[in-house]
């Protein structure tokens, strides 16, 4: 643990498994992974990767039409471009890494369609099991390459600058052991923020730790208001829920299902012309309204007019939750609400992932491209993973380095047991109650007040722990939404203003 690293990554989901895949092999590489690396939003991942396989221009044009229209126009249209652009281009690499796409009868890459894509451009993996089968083939490419080391189970706590130049970054293990990893260049993939909500589909790993990090170390962070919901999260009526939901993947309305009120209405078209495959704010919106017009904790998606063979072929993973829990794809009518899902803001990156701090880059979901405007496309995300993934690994391969600063070993040695499992409630709930789908000045208000005092006092109890540090970048992340929100009077995309 103590070798100087030229690199290191934090974050083992695509996006830093597959930017280390993507340097140069003389480069000694460190990817720091908080858990196991299968923990990760990228591991859930199931309806797929959106990528236009055709390179005409017509075709490439209405990817990035659609995911402008998606965005309501607040995108980065230069990179909207970058990443409709270089998808062909990356979708191969991941072949060659021996990422498995799946094929039609005749061998050709199968496709489907998804909310707010005018044409059938998502490719997916195993059915429905798009992330997993990326992820375990980038682990096992990973682990053949000797110039990268992946260590599990140890956070990343802090970057460190001197004279404003970062170099390095200090992290803690399970024993509260802190180390410091030394660096030429930081690359932040450490994913979404789900978890400061209490209903999401988020891994629990998805605390905003890279945000909060690049906050502290004076990056910019933005657009942290724009929190997208995913419409469809499995919703058990029978049990209490656990903080993380299982997401029934719009994949499934791809393929024509359908949803309805308790009232057995299907609403959508009273919503959107695009009916159930409206973009999803304008969906987790429309919910939202059903739920509270019939006093129900959700709707129903119904697939039971489509061929249950069929579908239990294309959506393995989801028939088997389902399954597990009482419903059968194309039988029952499956109970589901919108939850808190992806991260649209995060840390301001150029088009080549460099942060507003020199030899700082950020990929994936805690990255803020601009990609995705007021709302995300779906199945852009995993593709921004590796599009800007692999152009920090360009941007890095053919920079001089910089020579790494010598500083001694910086040891944190405190200790106060706190609990901090009532405090991650309280935060999730607010959030769930006053940031989420529906907002109001005065809601935010109260959860910027009590956000301060929960600040308040975990800073006067510190403890070197991953729970505390956690927690510490879940209040961090928490306000960079609270204040963002409060910085935008007016609704856009997935930021919905009641007043
Ligand atoms: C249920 C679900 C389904 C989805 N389906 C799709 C889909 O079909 N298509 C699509 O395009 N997108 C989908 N998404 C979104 C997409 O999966 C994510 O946006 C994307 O995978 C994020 O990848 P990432 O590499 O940025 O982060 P993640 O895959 O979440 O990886 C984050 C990594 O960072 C590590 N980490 C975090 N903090 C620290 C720290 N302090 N120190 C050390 N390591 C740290 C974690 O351990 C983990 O290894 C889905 C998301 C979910 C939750």
């Amino acid at each position: 643990m103590k070798k100087p690293s030229n690199i290191i990554i934090v974050g083992a989901g695509l996006s830093g498994l597959y930017t280390a895949l993507c340097l140069d092999k003389h480069y000694n590489i460190t990817i720091l992974a908080k858990t196991n690396y299968e923990d990760s939003n990228s591991n859930l991942a199931q309806g797929g990767i959106a990528a236009e396989m055709n390179s005409e221009p017509v075709n490439l044009k209405t990817h990035i039409d659609d995911t402008l229209k998606a965005g309501h126009y607040q995108n980065r249209v230069e990179a909207v471009k970058v990443l409709v652009e270089e998808a062909k281009d990356n979708i191969e690499l991941l072949r060659k890494f021996n990422v498995t796409f799946d094929e039609n009868s005749i061998g050709e890459l199968s496709t489907t369609m998804e909310g707010g894509h005018s044409t059938s451009r998502i490719l997916h993996c195993g059915g429905d099991a798009t992330g997993k089968t990326m992820i375990k083939a980038l682990y096992e490419a990973v682990m053949k390459c000797e110039n990268i080391t992946l260590l599990q189970s140890v956070m990343a706590v802090d970057i460190l600058r001197k004279n404003n130049i970062i170099y390095g970054i200090n992290a803690v293990d399970l024993n509260k052991n802190m180390y410091t990893f030394y660096a030429n260049d930081i690359i932040l993939a450490t994913g979404g923020i789900g978890g400061i909500y209490a209903s999401t589909t988020n891994d629990p790993i998805s605390t905003g730790d890279g945000i909060a990090m690049a906050y502290r170390a004076g990056a910019i962070i933005e657009k942290m208001a724009f929190v997208q919901f995913h419409p469809t999260a499995f919703y058990d009526t029978k049990e209490i829920h656990p903080n993380q939901f299982f997401l029934i993947s719009e994949a499934l309305r791809g393929e024509g299902a359908i949803l309805r009120n308790i009232e057995n209405e299907a609403f959508m078209k009273k919503y959107h012309q695009d009916g159930d495959l409206a973009p999803r704010d304008v969906v987790s919106q429309a919910i939202h309204r059903e739920m509270y017009d019939t006093w129900c904790d959700y709707v129903f998606l119904d697939t039971t007019h489509l061929e249950r063979k069929k579908l239990q072929k294309r959506f393995p993973t989801i028939d088997r939750f389902l399954t597990i829990h009482g419903y059968k794809l194309g039988e029952n009518m499956i109970p589901v609400r919108p939850v808190a899902h992806f991260s649209v803001g995060g840390i301001f990156t150029d088009i080549n992932g460099e942060t507003s701090i020199p030899h700082l880059y950020a990929v994936g979901e805690c990255a803020s491209t601009g990609v995705h405007g007021a709302n995300r496309l779906a199945s852009n995300s995993l593709l921004e993973c590796v599009v800007f993934g692999r152009r920090i690994a360009n941007n890095i391969n053919i920079k001089i380095q910089k020579p790494s600063i010598k500083v001694p070993k910086n040891h944190l040695v405190v200790n106060h047991d706190y609990p901090y499992g009532p405090v991650r409630k309280k935060l999730r709930h607010l959030m769930d109650e006053f940031a989420g789908i529906v907002r109001t000045k005065a809601g935010l208000l109260k959860v910027k007040d009590e956000l301060l005092n929960m600040e308040k006092s975990l800073k006067a109890y510190p403890n070197n722990t991953i729970a505390y540090y956690e927690t510490i970048n879940m209040v961090t992340v928490a306000q960079l939404v609270i204040s963002d929100a409060l910085n935008r009077p007016e609704s856009i995309g997935c930021h919905f203003r009641l007043d």
